[in-house]
């Protein structure tokens, strides 16, 4: 499952380089997860890094994208294989 950044975020721009995945960017208003790179960590780390530094608490699971850990792998694969091969990938 992906995570997603609520509106508590403060904009404080510490997890944005924490990323593995480059997953988070500015948004609008606060900071948001593109739910096609978040992989919750999986393949990088233990846990999902931004969760873990966030100091107000405010990146829960996105319920709009369930995935099981299989699934969160194989992104993270796919991932790895356009970071490899980015000529490829239209
Ligand atoms: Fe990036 Fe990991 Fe946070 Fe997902 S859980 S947005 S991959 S730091
Ligand atoms: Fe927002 Fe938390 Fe990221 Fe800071 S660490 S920018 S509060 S989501």
């Amino acid at each position: 499952m992906a995570l997603k950044i609520t509106e508590e975020c403060i904009n404080c721009d510490v997890c944005e380089p924490q990323c593995p995945n480059e997953a988070i960017s500015m948004g609008t208003e606060h900071y948001v997860i593109d739910p096609g790179r978040c992989t919750e960590c999986v393949g990088h780390f233990g846990e999902p890094q931004c969760v873990v530094i966030c100091p107000v608490a405010c990146i829960p699971k996105d319920p709009a994208h369930p995935e099981d850990h299989e699934s969160l792998l194989q992104k993270f694969e796919r991932l790895q294989a356009q970071q490899a091969q980015p000529a490829l990938v239209k």
